[in-house]
């Protein structure tokens, strides 16, 4: 008898619905992965509102996961039965000029598992075997679902070429904006300034390690920091927001010659811009664009215990209360970081 399970769709704005599925035949190079804890992101909190730049509705949803391997096809050599692991959910054509190069992330096909009909918010996920990794032994599975977010801001700290000795500062203190922080002053050994409107978020930041949190709403944060650097600036900035005004001021605080970088999704894409600071400041922009070989190095930090997630998860539900995960994450009183959908057995 085949396996039937549910798999969460976003059906409209701001309505989860269940789908069901019949699970598939294994394929010779893929396991078939229990999934034990998913997380939802900030791009799901975009396609929840229907206003994903990329994605049209209806579509599942969910790419935040880790579980137990139950099943492996016929050729799989990386995994056994009872591996735990995390999943790196995107899907790139192997073949293109980027792939062949190994920038897969900037794949001319690339896609995602719940784009193509498969989210993780569903008991079951399937993957080919170089797509799950092992979980440390010391990691737990719902930490294990926020390596995705971690390869994330691996990815973007990486590209800032961010270093000893730099300072940073980083627009947004959601899950992203936090673990850049933390990443950058790893890199750097100097806490960040982060800047966000959620007190709560502010404090948590803080928490994490970063030097000064900044509530915008309160005070400009332009002249905060070019207050607290003797006017030159940061080395580095971080947008993990999307909003004209954040983009701005990432390029505002910068000390000349410095670069920002880009992670956050923008709803709004006409922006009116202060260009000539390019120039005249000879600052740069970079755009970062999910992860490339990130989950390796991600794991390492989290097998020597170098970084911990689990100040991150602020709420747990159950998949059937998945809709009110997104609704604690968009309440205007904001006193969450992660939502954690916990599967049962
Ligand atoms: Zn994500
Ligand atoms: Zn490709």
């Amino acid at each position: 008898m085949p396996i039937k399970y549910p798999m969460a769709v976003i059906s409209a704005p701001r309505k989860v619905d269940f789908q069901e599925k019949t699970l598939p035949v294994l394929g010779d190079e893929e396991v078939l992965i229990k999934v034990r804890a998913a997380a939802i992101c900030g791009s799901d909190l975009h396609l929840y509102k229907g206003l994903h730049p990329s994605v049209a509705l209806p579509v599942t949803v969910g790419h935040e996961a880790a579980g137990e391997v139950i099943e492996v096809g016929k050729a799989v050599t990386r995994h056994q039965v009872g591996d735990r692991v995390t999943i790196e959910p995107v899907i790139a054509c192997g073949k293109c000029e980027y792939c062949v190069r190994g920038n897969y992330h900037l794949c001319v096909n690339i896609s995602f598992q719940y784009r193509e009909g498969q989210g993780a918010f569903a008991p079951y996920f399937i993957v080919h075997q170089d797509h799950a990794f092992r979980l440390p032994e010391n990691i737990s599975y719902e930490e294990g679902a926020l390596i995705e977010p971690l390869s994330v801001a691996m990815h973007a700290v990486k590209k800032s070429g961010i270093r000893l000795g730099h300072s940073s500062a980083v627009f947004g203190a959601g899950a992203i904006g936090m673990l850049v922080s933390m990443l950058s002053k790893q890199a750097s050994g100097v806490g960040s300034f982060i800047c966000d409107i959620h007190p709560y978020r502010l404090k948590k930041a803080l928490e994490m390690g970063a030097q000064m949190a900044i509530n915008s709403r309160e005070e400009d944060p332009v002249k905060v920091i070019l207050e607290s650097t003797g006017d030159l600036g940061v080395d580095k900035s971080f947008e993990a927001v999307g909003l004209d005004t954040t983009l701005i001021q990432s390029l505002q605080v910068l000390k000349r010659g410095g670069n920002a970088t880009l992670l956050g999704i923008f709803e709004k894409t006409d922006i009116n811009f202060p260009v000539n600071i390019f120039v005249q400041r000879e600052v740069s922009l970079y755009g970062s664009q999910g992860y490339s070989w990130d989950f390796q190095d991600s794991l390492k930090m989290l097998r020597n215990g170098s970084i911990d997630l689990k100040p991150l998860i602020t709420h747990k539900v159950s998949l059937q209360n998945l809709q009110q995960g997104f609704d604690i994450l968009l309440s205007p009183k904001n006193e969450s970081i992660k939502v954690i959908i916990q599967m049962e057995d």
